[in-house]
């Protein structure tokens, strides 16, 4: 068995778990290798009573001190029982469990482990499980897996394959030199593997997760240096001039840029002048107005009698860019003859959008990763803009390279990163920063609560509703079963539609529609035909509605704070007074020390910085910091330490072998080529 062995192969696994192995996108045994463990539930030693934090699972080793009182409650049955131990008592109860009802006996010892909850002075435990001493005392300090699921599939089932493809599974041959493993202490790919799936401990899980993620940032950064190479002194193939045009333009515009707008125009100004290639960052916070900056670009681009072109990570947000620039256009009677370009578009559509490309007709062209990877030839392509995520590896560069001589880049983010990081990030880019938000922004007013504000959350809306604006609701999964107790999109939206008055127009977006359907609901709300928005996270990036002043994120303690912010940035786009509301289902301290943080400041970088000071950069799986490098467990923030290492590392390999010719990186080389082949560079949410 190997990494390309069809899960069906596998034992156990039938035409219906396969079916159900490819929702999460896994169809060979190296694919369920690659599915981590989301996190690990640890069986701690039992506490007292006394010491079990609320919000918090613990177990308990105690005596039960009453006749289980059974009740009925339309159709449910519960079951309360009293216990103590040495430090205190605690209230249990069950639901549905009325055998239990014989079996704990006064008097009794018994160990029961579960979330313990705070009912006014005294503590109370929901539905805990019931352990022999002796079987919970095995259990004790392992970490058991826990699996992103789907609907059907059990997280069982998916451990028990996982062993059993780990026990057939050919490993490849260690493909790192021996003293590279040795320098950055780095155990083996296999017991990395093992590691990460059925860690002994916290210290084989730490090791594991240390090389998987040494490996990411490794093959990344050494695809970043091939990159530089490529670009570093490239000739200006496309020298550029200004025109009236942006001049004309910006005098029209309803508002005055902001002095980091202007200098960062100027920067472009001067790249597209000069006589080498521009490979451009503009790093700005969310709202900050990067959009604009880079219509100027392309405008002076069209203006000069080329082709320009806008990418964005995601449909949604392709079809947004292409409303403004077209809107644009219409009004201030802009040179630009844009043309949409899109996965979903039908055959007959991308033929007719193919043939205004290739004949110049078209001289902007927008839309997703469609734009390099499809059959479009371009007639004159001098600018590329990526904005939010996408920037260009060595394969995309090579699919530009075929379509002509190499364009100016010029690639927008609004990840807040440290200088340091950065540099080894974005190493092949120039970077400028845009550190200033349009002055008519009033600051966005937070607030982070329990489930229990709901009702008057919701009141708030339909009052922001009543008033002409718009909300966002943001849960984190799709539908029920993925994950467990947490809200869900389409669940949720019923619940909202009952919950708010009946004229209120409620609709939902997620990731897993077709594109041609999120990208009709976008329109609607765009549009303000819908007032309120249940989404997933897929509205997280560049959507643009000024109008939307609500932003209620549900289970706000399963994001990381970094896209929190980001999320956040979805309102306080225009010139009404916005609000968010981070609602956390657990009551743990530090989760709403750590929301506190986006509560007391909207700034992503002073942000990002305080959640890794509280975190320390020890926490292990933590919540993902940031989407914006598609990186499975790496997370630039908390592993910025390896990610420093894995730069050093692939610093020293290309000074003592550019080409990785010698025999001892020849596994390297292997393995290096392969995942570029297989790796798709975007993300395609
Ligand atoms: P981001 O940097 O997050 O991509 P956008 O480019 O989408 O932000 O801009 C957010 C909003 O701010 C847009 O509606 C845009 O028209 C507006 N905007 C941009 N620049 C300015 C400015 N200088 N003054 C006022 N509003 C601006
Ligand atoms: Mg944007």
């Amino acid at each position: 068995m190997n990494r390309n062995t069809p899960i069906m192969e596998v034992k156990g696994v039938g035409e219906k778990t396969r079916r159900l192995f490819e929702k999460l996108d896994i169809l060979t045994a190296g694919d369920l290798l690659g599915h981590y463990p989301r996190d690990y539930e640890t069986f701690q030693k039992p506490v007292l009573i006394k010491e079990a934090p609320c919000g918090e699972v613990s177990a308990v080793y105690v005596q039960v001190t009453s006749i289980p009182n059974q009740k009925k409650v339309r159709n449910l049955i519960i079951l309360n029982v009293n216990v103590r131990d040495a430090s205190g008592t605690m209230q249990l109860t069950f639901f549905n469990m009325p055998f239990l009802k014989k079996i704990l006996k006064p008097g009794g010892y018994y160990l029961f482990r579960g979330l313990v909850q705070s009912r006014g002075a005294s503590k109370i435990m929901e539905q805990p499980k019931l352990y022999s001493y002796d079987e919970y005392q095995k259990q004790t300090d392992r970490l058991k897996p826990r699996y992103a699921l789907t609907k059907g599939l059990t997280n069982q089932t998916l451990q028990k394959t996982v062993q059993q493809v780990l026990s057939l599974y050919e490993f490849e041959e260690e493909y790192y030199p021996m003293e590279l493993l040795e320098k950055y202490h780095i155990i083996p790919y296999k017991e990395a593997v093992f590691g990460i799936h059925f860690p002994a401990d916290a210290e084989m899980l730490s090791k594991a997760r240390n090389r998987l993620v040494f490996d990411e940032f490794f093959s990344f950064l050494l695809g970043l240096r091939k990159n530089r190479d490529l670009t570093e002194g490239l000739k200006n193939a496309y020298p550029m001039f200004e025109t009236a045009d942006t001049v004309r333009f910006l005098e029209q515009l309803p508002f005055l840029l902001t002095n980091a707008q202007k200098r960062v125009w100027q920067e472009l100004r001067q790249d597209m002048g000069s006589p080498y290639c521009m490979n451009r960052l503009i790093q700005g916070d969310v709202g900050s107005g990067k959009t604009i900056v880079a219509v100027l670009a392309l405008l002076m681009c069209v203006a000069n009698g080329y082709q320009g072109a806008m990418m964005a990570p995601t449909e949604v947000l392709a079809m947004q860019h292409f409303e403004t620039i077209s809107g644009y256009t219409r009004e201030y009677h802009l040179a630009f003859r844009p043309v949409l370009l899109v996965g979903s578009m039908t055959a007959k559509e991308k033929r007719e959008a193919y043939s205004l490309i290739a004949s110049g007709e078209a001289n902007l062209i927008i839309g997703t990763h469609a734009l390099i990877q499809g059959k479009a030839v371009y007639k004159s392509l001098a600018l590329v803009v990526t904005d939010e995520q996408h920037r260009f590896g060595v394969r995309q560069r090579e699919h530009l390279a075929a379509k002509g001589k190499d364009p100016h880049v010029l690639v927008m983010s609004a990840t807040p990163i440290p200088r340091t990081l950065a540099i080894i990030l974005y190493g092949d880019l120039h970077i400028s920063v845009m550190d200033e938000l349009p002055a008519d922004r009033l600051p966005i007013k937070n607030c982070v609560v329990n489930t229990s504000y709901r009702p008057k959350a919701y009141a708030f809306i339909a009052k922001e509703v009543a008033a002409g604006r718009q909300a966002y609701v943001i849960c984190p999964q799709v539908e029920e079963g993925e994950l467990e107790d947490v809200e869900n999109v389409v669940d949720y939206t019923e619940k909202l539609r009952s919950a708010l008055p009946a004229d209120i127009q409620v609709a939902y977006l997620h990731g897993k529609m077709r594109p041609s359907d999120k990208n009709k609901i976008m329109e609607e709300f765009a549009a303000h035909n819908i007032d309120v928005l249940v989404s997933t996270t897929v509205i997280e990036v560049g959507i643009n509605v000024p109008n939307a002043t609500v932003m209620m994120v549900e289970n706000a303690e399963r994001f990381g704070l970094a896209q929190l912010h980001q999320l956040r940035g979805r309102v306080g786009r225009g010139e009404h007074q916005s609000y968010c509301i981070f609602v956390s289902s657990k009551e743990q301290k530090e989760t709403m020390e750590r929301l506190e943080i986006l509560n007391k400041s909207n700034d992503g970088f002073h942000i990002a910085s305080e959640d890794l000071k509280l975190r320390g950069p020890g926490e292990l799986m933590g919540v993902r910091q940031s989407g914006a490098f598609s990186f499975t467990l790496g997370d630039i923030y908390s592993d910025a330490g390896i990610l420093k290492q894995a730069s050093d590392a692939v610093e020293q390999l290309l000074l003592d072998d550019h080409e990785l010719k010698k025999e001892e990186h020849r596994l390297l080389r292997e393995h290096y080529e392969q995942i570029r082949q297989g790796s798709v560079d975007f993300r395609t949410i």
